[in-house]
């Protein structure tokens, strides 16, 4: 089956599995749900269908990416786990939001790796993500299913937004629940280290294996994770981020640019919401409410708003770290 061009957007049926499998085994794109955010998966066994993610997105070439597999898949086919730790991970948080970079056996295509000696292997949770990788069998490279640097898709309509004409299909799955991608964990190491911050935090795998480190991502260090360097999740519109106490100073600078013709939009949470008068987008009280809404919120702030003015999320969960993560480097200056 080869791309005519059109883009179409299918609930996620027998049918539309059929054409989505057709399209991989053609080494064409194929746009899917997860529990995270909407992937845009190929074959990783082919070079040129990996490419032609690279290219969809316009994403740097050092930047690697992620294989899906479904959690009947055997991943000992594509990496070593050379850490009992990590099993005992599986255990626990396999399917879900962690994705585990492991020693490579070489299987997958070397533009899905960067040509990097490990793989990061996800298995998702997500029911219309698991039908996807059970009808296509092979496994499936995919990072976030937006133009590089833009915010990362949560809707189908996102990801139609984003890469209409350069994909051929995106199954439907509605909202995705997680809202922020997944934790990235490396376990080649004695130590299981976070390379990026997500739902599945340090405390929680701390309490399964007793250990768990941060990545010192320094600007000066050779990224672990290449793709933590990058300019990421920035709305097309100005953005400003606020300390959590500082509703009085965002409410001065909201005012500001409403009377310098912007239209801005508060993105609020919890009780600083209260806070805070104008047009407010309400992203929730808990750190899984906040990170659920975070995308969206600022996806569809975007369209409506000139400017976009975030607050630090302080809730006292461990969320928080991959929260701010996200968005301090939404709102970072261009
Ligand atoms: P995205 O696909 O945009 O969700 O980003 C995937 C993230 O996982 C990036 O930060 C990558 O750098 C990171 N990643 C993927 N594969 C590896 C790997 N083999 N080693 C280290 N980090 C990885
Ligand atoms: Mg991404």
């Amino acid at each position: 089956m080869s791309f005519d061009g059109k883009t179409r957007i299918l609930k996620i049926d027998d049918k539309s599995l059929k054409a989505a499998r057709e399209l991989i085994l053609s080494e064409e794109l194929v746009a899917f749900p997860t529990e995270t955010v909407y992937g845009l998966g190929a074959t990783a066994l082919s070079d040129s269908a990996v490419e032609k993610i690279f290219k969809a997105k316009g994403r740097p070439s050092d930047n690697p990416l992620i294989v899906h597999v479904h959690e009947d898949y055997d991943i000992e086919k594509l990496v070593y786990i050379d850490h009992d730790y990590a099993r005992k991970l599986r255990e626990k948080f396999v399917p879900g939001p962690l994705t585990m970079v492991y020693r490579s056996r070489g299987a997958v295509s070397p533009i899905v790796t960067c040509g990097l000696d490990t793989v990061g292997i996800r298995v998702p949770y997500h029911e219309g993500a698991r039908k996807f990788l059970r009808a296509v069998g092979v496994p499936i490279a995919a990072p976030s299913a937006n133009v590089s640097k833009h915010t990362s898709p949560v809707t189908a309509k996102h990801v139609y937004d984003d890469l209409s004409g350069k994909i051929p299909l995106i199954l439907d799955g509605g909202k995705c629940s997680g809202g922020i991608e997944s934790t990235v964990l490396d376990v080649t190491t004695d130590t299981p280290i976070i390379l990026r911050s997500g739902l599945v935090t340090a405390e929680m795998i701390k309490e399964v294996v007793g250990k768990c480190e941060y990545s010192l991502n320094k600007p000066t260090d050779k990224a672990r994770a290449p793709g933590m360097k990058y300019t990421h999740y920035c709305p097309r519109c100005e953005t400003a981020l606020f300390g959590a106490n500082e509703t009085e100073r965002a409410q001065s600078f909201y005012d500001i640019c409403v009377k310098d013709g912007k239209k801005p939009l508060f993105l609020s949470y919890g009780d600083l919401d209260n806070k805070l008068s104008g047009n407010k987008f309400y992203l929730g009280k808990t750190a899984e409410e906040i990170a659920s809404n975070l995308y969206y919120g600022l996806l569809e702030g975007e369209k409506t708003y000139d400017v976009i003015i975030a607050f630090e999320v302080v809730t006292g969960s461990d969320v928080d770290v991959g929260i701010m993560n996200r968005l301090s480097k939404a709102c970072a200056k261009k």
